[in-house]
């Protein structure tokens, strides 16, 4: 038996208000999965990509979907049709924001080549439709696109090149299309207990802090609520554990580079050669920190000569609590986001690492030898005597200050103020770095 290899990006489905390129996805997989000739070679991939694109609707996810087709059970051509009649029905095709592209690839990526490099450019930088259709090209995928843009080229071509060191995964739950924009019906209790019983091997339930629950998305999309996980059975229990209160069309379960970190560059960049929109990491000695109205936190940082402001705003919490501990001398790595903001390129960060912290010395009284008791200052060039021994001492006691923050620790927002790419705390020390010991379990999505 020969087979062909099928990979299929989408993305660009969705709008604000409608439509979800993973519902779209779903839906596909219901079509697709038990057809006779076709063999899923892995979970569909929720591929999130460079979250600081300005113009990108909510996280900026596209899908890949890989399977094996045997030719002499069904057709290609009547496999991508299944896969772009299933687009075009749910996607919302009314939305200027809106840009369905479809591509169909016979090959997976392999780390390192051409489709691969693609990938990790779209995640982590900005990329022009005019280059995704020259790599798209150069790699033989066919394009399909469902209005005159083709700006959602990018994503699907991204999603397609896709291969993740670290990933997570996630079970998406979707609702019918009566209940679209009403309040999401689930019972809460029951998401409490959920985090209780699985919280080692799920995360991003609950934000601890608030106490809110961050399962359910808020806009008008199709999901009723996602459970983000390490492995496919994990978020399978969790997903029974909760009850939810209205019906569920179908769910699935994807796997994705969600909770990863994978949008930061491997390696620090000089801060001479950011560009805006990329996710870097930089690292320098603090020139100046100052604190400004509503309470955000700006570093100058600096590195070889070249300069450049990081910005730890409010939400950010203990991130943003650390960068005001800093001060000029200590040592940092930042990631972050680049953003422009008055004509001066500025890191909007996302994590903080104290790489030095610089001694602070303070003078201060000294104790009294005999009775231990601390002494009087007597002013400048003075001295210094015990009031009850009258013993005088000249020199003031030097004493090193605390700084309140921790070498090497990750500093993070809170819970709800991740991004979809964050690594939260809990997955420190927990990275696949490639390995996949995860086969399909016997029920992955539904119906
Ligand atoms: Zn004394």
């Amino acid at each position: 038996m020969v087979e062909t290899l099928l990979n299929i990006g989408i993305d660009d489905t969705d709008s604000e208000v409608f439509g979800c390129t993973t519902h779209v996805a779903a839906r596909i997989v219901v079509h697709l999965d038990g057809k006779d000739g076709i063999r899923f070679l892995d979970y569909p991939l929720l591929v999130r990509l460079n979250p600081n694109i300005p113009w990108k609707t909510r996280g900026n996810g596209a899908v890949s979907i890989r399977i094996a087709v045997d030719e002499s059970k069904i057709g290609l051509d009547e496999v991508k049709e299944i896969v772009l009649s299933t687009v075009r029905s749910l996607s919302d095709l009314n939305s200027p924001r809106s840009d369905p592209a479809i591509v169909f690839l016979n090959r997976v990526p392999q780390k390192g080549d051409l489709l691969h490099s693609f990938y990790l450019r779209v995640l982590r930088s900005m990329v022009s439709p005019i280059e995704a259709l020259d790599v798209a090209e150069k790699v033989g995928a066919s394009c399909s696109f469902l209005k005159t843009s083709k700006v959602g080229v990018v994503g699907a071509l991204a999603s397609a090149g896709a291969v993740f060191d670290d990933y997570t995964y996630e079970l998406l739950s979707y609702r019918v299309k009566e209940n679209y924009g009403k309040p999401r019906m689930i019972d809460r209790e029951s998401v409490y207990s959920m985090d209780k019983a699985v919280s080692d091997n799920t995360f991003n339930n609950i934000d601890p802090e608030t106490g809110r629950i961050l399962i359910t998305p808020h806009g008008r999309d199709p999901v009723l609520f996602g459970i983000r996980g390490e492995t496919p059975q994990a978020v399978y229990e969790a997903f029974k554990l909760v009850k939810a209160e209205e019906e569920i069309e179908c769910w699935c379960i994807f796997k994705t580079n969600q909770g990863t970190d994978a949008h930061f560059p491997d390696k620090p960049l000089a801060i001479g050669n950011i560009k805006k929109y990329d996710s870097v990491i930089v690292e320098g000695e603090v020139v100046e920190k100052r604190i400004i109205q509503g309470g955000h936190v700006i570093i100058l940082l600096s590195q070889g000569g070249e300069r450049v402001f990081c910005a730890f705003y409010s939400p950010t919490g203990s991130l943003r609590k650390a960068a005001s501990e800093l001060e000029p001398g200590d040592l940092v790595r930042v990631y972050g986001g680049v953003k422009e903001h008055k004509g001066l390129l500025t890191i909007n960060a996302e994590k903080m690492e104290v790489l030095e912290i610089r001694e602070r010395l303070v003078k201060t009284s000294p104790l009294c030898p005999k009775c231990g008791r601390r002494c009087k200052n007597l002013g400048l060039r003075q001295g210094f005597i015990c009031e009850r021994c009258q013993e005088s001492i000249m020199e003031p006691q030097i004493i090193k200050l605390e700084r309140g923050l921790r070498k090497g620790f990750p500093y993070l927002p809170p819970e709800r103020a991740h991004r979809h790419l964050t690594k939260p705390l809990k997955r420190y020390g927990r990275e696949k770095h490639g390995f996949d010991a995860n086969g399909f379990i016997s029920q992955w999505h539904f119906p």
